[in-house]
């Protein structure tokens, strides 16, 4: 069982290579912020609770993030191992994470952090777009669909835009990373088990220099 998770500001890539990872190591893409969009979708009580938050910019309390991604990874599919994308995003979390996996026995085998400069994260999280059936990521120059308007991977021609995409809530979130979720950088390079790979690269250089970190920790 392998367990990594991939720690950088919004738009580093995280959710980009976590899919790739999960694909070509079997493991499951834990995406925190994910989960809560379907849960603001659905209209669910937790949904109606963090709308307004995620528009903000801000991060949802603790203790509903800690709570859904305890339960997600007692699920028979996590059994093989997971990626943390988006999870934990501050110090708390972090030490909330570090008793779930004790509690569940679990290990962290790695933290990959995904280092991109702060320009480039505005860019990349202005023109991301995903589609709507299959939740394939996109960008409007640095990843385009092979076929105009139509889904790569399953044909659906229809995209959608997060709402917090936009360069108001951008620097908020940006703010937040640096305040809340960087000091993680330090208390995973305490632990041992940061690795930090070089995020400007395109897409597919960076999966291939996670996998030579991976290649090292079995
Ligand atoms: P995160 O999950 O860290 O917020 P994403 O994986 O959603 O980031 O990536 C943000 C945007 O940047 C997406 O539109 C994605 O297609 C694009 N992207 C991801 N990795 C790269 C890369 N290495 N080079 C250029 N664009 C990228
Ligand atoms: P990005 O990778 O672009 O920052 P995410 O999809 O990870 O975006 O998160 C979107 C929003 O969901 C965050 O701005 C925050 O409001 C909420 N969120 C996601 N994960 C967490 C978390 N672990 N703790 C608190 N809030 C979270
Ligand atoms: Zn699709």
């Amino acid at each position: 069982m392998t367990n990594l998770m991939l720690l950088g500001p919004p738009g580093a890539g995280k959710g980009t290579q976590a899919k790739e990872i999960a694909t070509r190591h079997g493991l499951i893409q834990l995406s925190t912020g994910d989960m809560l969009r379907a849960a603001v979708s659905a209209g669910s009580e937790i949904g109606r609770h963090v709308k307004e938050i995620m528009a903000k910019g801000e991060l949802v309390p603790d203790a509903v993030v800690i709570e859904i991604i305890s339960e997600r990874m007692d699920a028979p599919d996590c059994k093989g191992g997971v990626i943390l994308d988006g999870f934990p995003r501050n110090l708390v979390q972090a030490a909330a994470l570090d008793k779930v996996l004790e509690e569940k026995k679990r290990k962290l085998d790695a933290v990959i952090e995904l280092k991109v400069d702060d320009n480039q994260l505005i860019q990349r999280i202005v023109g991301r777009f995903t589609c709507a059936k299959c939740g394939e990521g996109y960008h409007d120059r640095f990843k385009r669909p092979k076929v105009r308007g139509v889904c790569d991977i399953c044909q659906s021609i229809e995209f959608t835009r997060r709402p917090d995409d936009n360069a108001d809530t951008v620097n908020k979130r940006l703010m937040v990373y640096y305040r809340e979720t960087a000091p993680l950088l330090g208390y995973y390079f305490c632990k041992g088990t940061l690795r930090s790979v070089d995020g400007m690269a395109p897409i597919a250089e960076v999966a291939k220099e996670i996998d030579k970190v991976l290649g090292g920790t079995k």
